[in-house]
């Protein structure tokens, strides 16, 4: 039987390393038969090991379904353009895209929401969720009729979760995003959706505190558990794929049911 992205070939944006929710997804689009191109956080000019570049290398490791990898740092617009012009080289026109990109300063995500600093407001917001629209606008002539663009948010942007801070305000931008992206890329048939995961070990997990929430969400969600990698791959592969046609501006939670709680249930206790 033909894999689901048999055929089609995109953009994965946001591989730190194996535990990135963008790596579960691209394991999973490759494994059903696409071909991705891979960017990733340049390294410093100093750093002659190229830390970043080579972690991704290494976990690529000559799959022949990924076909380039390419900096980017989504805070300077010549890296977007670079981005879109080596995507147009390689594959020419392109069927999906993957953002799954977030950053705040650790000062500002630690402090109160009303504390956070002017410069790291507009960073996290900046890398957060502005670049969800830079660089869809930058590989817009690119995408195939039926092409999709998907990111990922957090219920802290729906809801305020303790913690969380600025990057739930910066979430709440991204959502919003994604419906005028839907709507206005619409006119052209592409899609555009957001996966909205539970908490996961990563490491933007961890700079947001994602261990107490594990614990939260294992007692309260009607699953009694945490969403795995493994969900995380196939949810983001169902909404990048033509399944999932039809579907555009959406916010899918994958998150075991936890949003539907309006009080904590059972609360189950596994420890
Ligand atoms: P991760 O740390 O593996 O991925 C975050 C990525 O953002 C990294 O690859 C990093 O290099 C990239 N990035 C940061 N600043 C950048 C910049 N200036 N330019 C380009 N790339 C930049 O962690 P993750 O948990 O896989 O995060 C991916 C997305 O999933 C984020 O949007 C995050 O908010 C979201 N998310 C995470 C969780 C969770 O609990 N881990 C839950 C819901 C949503």
């Amino acid at each position: 039987m033909a894999g689901l992205f048999e055929g089609k070939q995109g953009l994965i944006t946001g591989v730190f390393n194996k535990q990135s929710i963008a790596w579960a997804i691209a394991e999973r689009v490759m494994n059903e038969g696409g071909v991705c191109g891979f960017t990733h956080m340049p390294d410093k000019p100093d750093d002659t090991r190229k830390k970043n570049e080579g972690r991704l290398t290494k976990l690529i490791d000559g799959n022949p379904s990924a076909k380039f990898v390419i900096p980017m740092d989504v805070t300077k617009d010549e890296h977007i353009a670079a981005v879109a012009e080596k995507t147009k080289s390689e594959f020419g026109k392109i069927d999906f895209v993957l953002h799954s990109i977030a950053f705040a300063p650790p000062e500002d995500l630690r402090g109160e929401t009303v504390a956070t600093s002017r410069d790291g407001f507009k960073l996290a917001m900046e890398i957060s969720a502005y670049s969800l629209l830079a660089l869809s606008n930058a590989v817009r002539p690119l995408l195939n009729p039926d092409a999709s663009i998907l990111t990922l948010t957090y219920y802290g942007g729906e809801k305020m979760v303790q913690g969380y801070n600025v990057m739930g305000v910066c979430k709440a931008a991204l959502d919003s995003c994604v419906k005028y992206l839907a709507y206005e890329l619409g006119a052209d048939s592409i899609r555009v959706n957001a996966l909205s995961a539970g908490p996961m070990q990563t490491i933007s997990g961890r700079g947001a505190g994602v261990d107490d929430m594990l614990k939260l969400y294992e007692g309260m969600a009607p699953l009694n558990r945490n969403v795995t990698h493994e969900e995380a791959g196939k949810s983001g592969a169902f909404l990048l794929s033509d399944m999932s046609s039809g579907v555009t501006g959406e916010i899918l939670h994958l998150d075991c049911g936890y949003n539907v709680m309006g009080s904590p249930g059972r609360m189950v206790e596994k420890h």
